[in-house]
Protein backbone atom coordinates (compact mmCIF):
# COMPACT_ATOMS: atom_id res chain seq x y z
CA UNK A 1 0.00 0.00 0.00
CA UNK A 2 2.71 2.76 0.84
CA UNK A 3 5.40 2.87 -0.72
CA UNK A 4 7.40 4.20 2.85
CA UNK A 5 5.85 3.08 5.88
CA UNK A 6 5.21 6.74 7.32
CA UNK A 7 6.47 6.46 11.09
CA UNK A 8 4.47 5.87 14.45
CA UNK A 9 3.92 9.20 15.56
CA UNK A 10 6.31 8.21 18.61
CA UNK A 11 5.41 10.95 21.17
CA UNK A 12 1.13 10.11 20.99
CA UNK A 13 2.39 6.23 20.74
CA UNK A 14 3.99 6.17 24.05
CA UNK A 15 1.73 8.97 25.57
CA UNK A 16 -1.11 6.49 24.51
CA UNK A 17 0.57 3.20 25.69
CA UNK A 18 0.97 5.37 29.28
CA UNK A 19 -2.66 6.19 29.80
CA UNK A 20 -3.28 2.73 28.97
CA UNK A 21 -1.15 1.11 31.72
CA UNK A 22 -1.98 3.83 34.95
CA UNK A 23 -6.02 3.29 34.02
CA UNK A 24 -6.62 0.11 31.98
CA UNK A 25 -10.28 0.37 32.84
CA UNK A 26 -11.70 3.87 34.00
CA UNK A 27 -13.13 2.87 37.62
CA UNK A 28 -14.73 5.02 40.10
CA UNK A 29 -10.93 5.36 42.38
CA UNK A 30 -9.64 6.91 38.91
CA UNK A 31 -12.55 8.90 39.11
CA UNK A 32 -11.95 9.65 43.01
CA UNK A 33 -8.43 10.52 42.05
CA UNK A 34 -8.82 12.64 39.16
CA UNK A 35 -11.11 14.42 41.38
CA UNK A 36 -8.52 15.09 44.05
CA UNK A 37 -6.18 16.28 41.57
CA UNK A 38 -8.56 18.66 39.55
CA UNK A 39 -9.39 20.11 43.31
CA UNK A 40 -5.79 20.52 43.99
CA UNK A 41 -5.38 22.26 41.06
CA UNK A 42 -8.18 24.59 41.15
CA UNK A 43 -7.78 25.66 45.11
CA UNK A 44 -4.06 26.67 44.06
CA UNK A 45 -5.53 28.91 41.45
CA UNK A 46 -8.34 30.12 43.67
CA UNK A 47 -5.13 30.74 46.03
CA UNK A 48 -3.19 32.55 43.81
CA UNK A 49 -6.08 35.01 43.25
CA UNK A 50 -7.48 35.40 46.84
CA UNK A 51 -4.79 34.73 49.01
CA UNK A 52 -6.95 32.89 51.41
CA UNK A 53 -5.59 28.99 52.52
CA UNK A 54 -8.90 28.96 54.36
CA UNK A 55 -11.04 29.94 51.06
CA UNK A 56 -9.00 27.63 48.78
CA UNK A 57 -9.74 24.94 51.27
CA UNK A 58 -13.48 25.10 50.98
CA UNK A 59 -13.44 24.85 47.31
CA UNK A 60 -10.88 22.12 47.21
CA UNK A 61 -13.86 20.54 49.24
CA UNK A 62 -16.54 21.45 47.42
CA UNK A 63 -14.97 20.31 44.21
CA UNK A 64 -14.00 17.10 45.74
CA UNK A 65 -17.70 16.64 47.11
CA UNK A 66 -18.71 16.36 43.04
CA UNK A 67 -16.71 13.62 42.36
CA UNK A 68 -17.56 12.05 45.94
CA UNK A 69 -21.13 12.65 45.06
CA UNK A 70 -21.07 11.14 41.43
CA UNK A 71 -19.39 8.00 42.66
CA UNK A 72 -22.33 7.72 45.73
CA UNK A 73 -24.78 7.91 42.28
CA UNK A 74 -23.03 5.00 40.94
CA UNK A 75 -24.74 1.67 42.02
CA UNK A 76 -22.05 -0.44 44.69
CA UNK A 77 -21.68 -3.20 42.19
CA UNK A 78 -21.42 -1.11 39.16
CA UNK A 79 -18.29 0.91 40.68
CA UNK A 80 -15.81 -0.96 38.22
CA UNK A 81 -18.13 -0.60 34.93
CA UNK A 82 -16.10 2.52 32.59
CA UNK A 83 -19.97 3.86 31.29
CA UNK A 84 -21.30 3.67 34.88
CA UNK A 85 -18.77 6.06 36.13
CA UNK A 86 -17.99 8.26 33.16
CA UNK A 87 -21.96 8.14 32.61
CA UNK A 88 -23.73 10.96 33.85
CA UNK A 89 -27.76 11.21 33.23
CA UNK A 90 -29.70 14.26 33.62
CA UNK A 91 -31.13 13.93 36.98
CA UNK A 92 -27.13 13.30 37.91
CA UNK A 93 -26.39 16.98 36.63
CA UNK A 94 -29.20 18.19 38.64
CA UNK A 95 -28.25 16.53 41.94
CA UNK A 96 -24.22 17.72 40.70
CA UNK A 97 -25.29 21.52 40.44
CA UNK A 98 -27.05 21.77 43.29
CA UNK A 99 -24.53 20.02 45.19
CA UNK A 100 -21.66 22.31 43.59
CA UNK A 101 -23.45 25.97 43.98
CA UNK A 102 -24.68 25.03 47.61
CA UNK A 103 -21.17 25.65 49.37
CA UNK A 104 -20.61 28.92 47.00
CA UNK A 105 -23.88 30.36 47.41
CA UNK A 106 -24.24 29.59 50.97
CA UNK A 107 -20.34 30.16 52.63
CA UNK A 108 -18.81 32.84 50.21
CA UNK A 109 -22.17 34.61 49.36
CA UNK A 110 -24.68 34.66 52.40
CA UNK A 111 -21.84 34.11 55.30
CA UNK A 112 -18.72 36.20 54.00
CA UNK A 113 -21.39 38.47 51.75
CA UNK A 114 -18.58 38.42 48.55
CA UNK A 115 -20.05 38.81 45.48
CA UNK A 116 -16.41 37.80 43.52
CA UNK A 117 -15.18 35.52 45.73
CA UNK A 118 -18.87 33.45 45.04
CA UNK A 119 -18.27 34.36 40.88
CA UNK A 120 -14.89 33.15 40.80
CA UNK A 121 -15.70 29.60 42.93
CA UNK A 122 -19.16 29.19 40.65
CA UNK A 123 -16.90 29.41 37.53
CA UNK A 124 -14.20 27.00 38.54
CA UNK A 125 -16.74 24.43 39.85
CA UNK A 126 -18.36 24.87 36.41
CA UNK A 127 -15.44 24.28 34.23
CA UNK A 128 -15.40 21.30 36.48
CA UNK A 129 -18.99 20.58 36.42
CA UNK A 130 -19.08 21.21 32.36
CA UNK A 131 -16.09 19.04 31.79
CA UNK A 132 -17.39 15.76 33.24
CA UNK A 133 -20.76 16.38 31.24
CA UNK A 134 -19.10 17.15 27.78
CA UNK A 135 -16.68 13.75 28.58
CA UNK A 136 -20.20 12.17 29.64
CA UNK A 137 -22.00 12.42 26.62
CA UNK A 138 -19.62 9.62 24.64
CA UNK A 139 -20.36 7.10 27.43
CA UNK A 140 -24.32 7.73 27.23
CA UNK A 141 -24.98 7.21 23.92
CA UNK A 142 -23.20 4.61 21.74
CA UNK A 143 -23.83 4.72 18.27
CA UNK A 144 -23.48 0.98 17.18
CA UNK A 145 -25.78 -0.86 18.79
CA UNK A 146 -23.91 -3.97 20.90
CA UNK A 147 -25.38 -7.05 22.37
CA UNK A 148 -25.17 -6.34 25.62
CA UNK A 149 -25.48 -9.88 27.30
CA UNK A 150 -24.26 -10.50 30.76
CA UNK A 151 -21.41 -12.27 29.60
CA UNK A 152 -19.97 -8.96 28.19
CA UNK A 153 -18.49 -7.61 30.26
CA UNK A 154 -17.16 -3.97 30.92
CA UNK A 155 -14.01 -4.46 29.06
CA UNK A 156 -16.09 -5.29 26.15
CA UNK A 157 -18.26 -2.12 26.07
CA UNK A 158 -15.78 0.51 27.20
CA UNK A 159 -13.55 -1.00 24.01
CA UNK A 160 -16.70 -0.65 22.16
CA UNK A 161 -17.17 2.91 23.08
CA UNK A 162 -13.41 3.98 23.09
CA UNK A 163 -13.33 2.46 19.22
CA UNK A 164 -16.41 4.03 18.58
CA UNK A 165 -15.14 7.77 19.57
CA UNK A 166 -12.13 7.21 17.48
CA UNK A 167 -14.60 6.60 14.20
CA UNK A 168 -15.91 9.35 15.21
CA UNK A 169 -12.79 11.72 15.21
CA UNK A 170 -11.43 10.04 12.29
CA UNK A 171 -14.59 11.11 10.24
CA UNK A 172 -14.16 14.74 11.07
CA UNK A 173 -10.30 14.14 10.28
CA UNK A 174 -9.45 14.89 13.84
CA UNK A 175 -6.61 12.17 13.08
CA UNK A 176 -4.44 12.78 16.64
CA UNK A 177 -7.50 12.00 18.55
CA UNK A 178 -8.59 8.92 16.24
CA UNK A 179 -5.33 7.99 16.68
CA UNK A 180 -5.16 8.09 20.49
CA UNK A 181 -8.89 6.44 20.44
CA UNK A 182 -8.04 3.54 17.90
CA UNK A 183 -4.94 2.39 19.93
CA UNK A 184 -6.62 2.45 23.41
CA UNK A 185 -9.28 0.24 22.07
CA UNK A 186 -6.61 -1.94 20.22
CA UNK A 187 -5.14 -2.56 24.10
CA UNK A 188 -8.03 -2.98 25.46
CA UNK A 189 -9.27 -5.45 22.98
CA UNK A 190 -5.93 -7.55 23.23
CA UNK A 191 -6.96 -7.79 27.27
CA UNK A 192 -9.82 -8.93 26.13
CA UNK A 193 -8.18 -12.35 24.14
CA UNK A 194 -6.23 -12.72 27.45
CA UNK A 195 -9.36 -12.62 29.82
CA UNK A 196 -12.02 -13.95 27.58
CA UNK A 197 -13.28 -17.60 27.64
CA UNK A 198 -15.34 -17.99 24.88
CA UNK A 199 -13.90 -19.06 21.44
CA UNK A 200 -16.09 -17.36 19.23
CA UNK A 201 -15.38 -13.94 21.56
CA UNK A 202 -11.76 -14.07 21.40
CA UNK A 203 -12.10 -14.25 18.17
CA UNK A 204 -14.20 -11.21 17.78
CA UNK A 205 -11.67 -9.11 20.17
CA UNK A 206 -9.22 -10.49 17.82
CA UNK A 207 -11.00 -9.20 14.74
CA UNK A 208 -12.05 -5.79 16.82
CA UNK A 209 -8.31 -5.31 17.51
CA UNK A 210 -7.05 -5.37 14.17
CA UNK A 211 -10.03 -3.05 13.28
CA UNK A 212 -8.60 -0.48 15.60
CA UNK A 213 -5.01 -1.52 14.33
CA UNK A 214 -6.12 -0.29 11.17
CA UNK A 215 -7.77 2.37 12.18
CA UNK A 216 -4.37 3.62 14.16
CA UNK A 217 -2.09 3.17 11.00
CA UNK A 218 -5.01 4.60 8.29
CA UNK A 219 -4.34 8.22 10.48
CA UNK A 220 -0.49 8.69 9.64
CA UNK A 221 -1.36 7.51 5.83
CA UNK A 222 -1.67 10.02 3.33
CA UNK A 223 -4.88 10.43 1.73
CA UNK A 224 -4.81 8.23 -1.92
CA UNK A 225 -3.72 5.71 0.99
CA UNK A 226 -7.03 6.48 3.58
CA UNK A 227 -9.26 5.78 1.01
CA UNK A 228 -8.06 2.00 0.67
CA UNK A 229 -7.76 1.73 4.43
CA UNK A 230 -11.88 2.71 5.04
CA UNK A 231 -12.67 0.06 2.20
CA UNK A 232 -10.49 -2.50 4.23
CA UNK A 233 -11.54 -1.12 7.96
CA UNK A 234 -15.13 -1.46 6.56
CA UNK A 235 -14.53 -5.07 5.72
CA UNK A 236 -13.46 -5.52 8.98
CA UNK A 237 -15.59 -4.10 11.03
CA UNK A 238 -18.26 -6.15 9.40
CA UNK A 239 -16.39 -9.54 10.20
CA UNK A 240 -15.97 -8.48 13.32
CA UNK A 241 -19.36 -7.52 14.14
CA UNK A 242 -20.51 -10.58 12.95
CA UNK A 243 -18.59 -12.07 15.61
CA UNK A 244 -19.73 -10.70 17.92
CA UNK A 245 -23.04 -11.07 17.07
CA UNK A 246 -22.85 -15.38 17.47
CA UNK A 247 -22.39 -17.61 19.85
CA UNK A 248 -21.26 -21.12 19.94
CA UNK A 249 -23.51 -24.09 21.21
CA UNK A 250 -22.02 -25.49 24.38
CA UNK A 251 -23.36 -28.78 23.21
CA UNK A 252 -22.69 -29.40 19.43
CA UNK A 253 -20.24 -26.42 19.35
CA UNK A 254 -21.73 -24.98 16.35
CA UNK A 255 -21.35 -20.86 15.92
CA UNK A 256 -25.07 -19.57 15.08
CA UNK A 257 -26.60 -15.89 14.99
CA UNK A 258 -26.80 -14.60 17.98
CA UNK A 259 -30.73 -14.85 17.38
CA UNK A 260 -30.64 -18.25 16.56
CA UNK A 261 -29.70 -19.61 19.42
CA UNK A 262 -30.87 -19.63 23.21
CA UNK A 263 -29.40 -18.94 26.77
CA UNK A 264 -29.79 -22.24 27.98
CA UNK A 265 -28.79 -21.28 31.43
CA UNK A 266 -28.70 -17.76 33.16
CA UNK A 267 -26.31 -18.16 35.50
CA UNK A 268 -23.63 -19.63 33.74
CA UNK A 269 -24.17 -18.13 30.60
CA UNK A 270 -24.19 -21.66 28.32
CA UNK A 271 -25.61 -21.68 24.87
CA UNK A 272 -27.85 -24.36 23.33
CA UNK A 273 -29.18 -24.74 19.80
CA UNK A 274 -32.35 -25.40 18.25
CA UNK A 275 -31.25 -28.71 17.30
CA UNK A 276 -29.65 -29.76 20.51
CA UNK A 277 -32.52 -28.92 22.30
CA UNK A 278 -34.52 -31.20 20.04
CA UNK A 279 -32.35 -34.20 19.83
CA UNK A 280 -30.68 -34.05 22.78
CA UNK A 281 -33.12 -33.46 25.58
CA UNK A 282 -33.75 -37.16 25.94
CA UNK A 283 -30.15 -38.38 25.36
CA UNK A 284 -29.26 -35.20 27.61
CA UNK A 285 -31.30 -36.39 30.80
CA UNK A 286 -29.38 -39.38 30.94
CA UNK A 287 -26.30 -37.84 30.60
CA UNK A 288 -26.90 -35.80 33.13
CA UNK A 289 -28.53 -38.55 35.61
CA UNK A 290 -25.77 -38.42 37.40
CA UNK A 291 -25.31 -37.66 41.41
CA UNK A 292 -22.72 -34.75 42.46
CA UNK A 293 -21.47 -36.97 44.89
CA UNK A 294 -20.77 -40.12 42.17
CA UNK A 295 -19.37 -37.60 40.10
CA UNK A 296 -17.08 -36.49 42.23
CA UNK A 297 -16.35 -40.44 43.21
CA UNK A 298 -15.92 -41.36 39.62
CA UNK A 299 -13.31 -38.10 39.18
CA UNK A 300 -11.65 -38.72 42.73
CA UNK A 301 -12.30 -35.19 43.74
CA UNK A 302 -13.27 -33.48 46.77
CA UNK A 303 -13.57 -29.51 45.99
CA UNK A 304 -15.40 -28.96 42.32
CA UNK A 305 -13.46 -26.37 40.50
CA UNK A 306 -12.65 -26.51 36.97
CA UNK A 307 -9.03 -27.38 37.52
CA UNK A 308 -9.55 -30.16 40.02
CA UNK A 309 -12.32 -31.12 37.30
CA UNK A 310 -9.87 -31.00 34.19
CA UNK A 311 -6.93 -31.96 36.27
CA UNK A 312 -8.35 -35.19 37.27
CA UNK A 313 -10.45 -35.80 33.89
CA UNK A 314 -6.92 -35.39 32.60
CA UNK A 315 -5.46 -37.77 34.53
CA UNK A 316 -8.00 -40.46 34.42
CA UNK A 317 -8.75 -40.32 30.73
CA UNK A 318 -5.45 -41.48 29.57
CA UNK A 319 -6.14 -45.11 31.17
CA UNK A 320 -9.84 -45.40 30.46
CA UNK A 321 -10.34 -43.94 26.55
CA UNK A 322 -11.28 -46.76 24.32
CA UNK A 323 -8.32 -45.57 22.16
CA UNK A 324 -5.87 -47.07 24.91
CA UNK A 325 -7.89 -50.26 26.05
CA UNK A 326 -10.20 -48.49 28.55
CA UNK A 327 -14.10 -49.78 28.10
CA UNK A 328 -16.37 -47.69 26.27
CA UNK A 329 -18.75 -47.08 29.36
CA UNK A 330 -16.08 -46.55 31.53
CA UNK A 331 -15.31 -43.40 29.15
CA UNK A 332 -18.62 -42.28 28.99
CA UNK A 333 -19.27 -42.31 32.72
CA UNK A 334 -16.11 -40.74 33.66
CA UNK A 335 -16.99 -37.53 30.35
CA UNK A 336 -20.72 -37.21 32.09
CA UNK A 337 -19.02 -37.13 35.34
CA UNK A 338 -16.57 -34.17 33.88
CA UNK A 339 -19.73 -32.73 32.78
CA UNK A 340 -22.24 -33.00 36.10
CA UNK A 341 -19.51 -31.23 37.75
CA UNK A 342 -19.07 -28.50 35.54
CA UNK A 343 -22.33 -27.93 35.53
CA UNK A 344 -21.99 -26.67 39.30
CA UNK A 345 -19.45 -24.44 38.76
ZN1 LIG B 1 -26.04 -27.43 19.44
Amino acid sequence: MNKKQSSEPLLLYYFTKFVKKIIPIYTAKHLLIEGFIISLLFSTIFYLITNSILLSFVLFINIIFISLTKILLIPNDKQNETHEVLGIKKLEILILTFISLFIPLFIFYILLNNTQITLLSIILVFIYLIFLYKRSKKYLNPTISMPYYTELNNEWLTAYIYLEHSIKHYNKQNYTRAYFWSKYSEYIYVDIIKNENKKVLQQAASEFSIVSNLLSTSCKADNFDKLIFIKIIKKQLKKATELLYSRECNYCEQIYKINKINLSNNKNNKFICDNCIKNNLKNKKQKYNISIKKAKNILEINKITKDNIYKSYREKVKYSHPDVGGSKKEFIQLKNARDRLLKEI
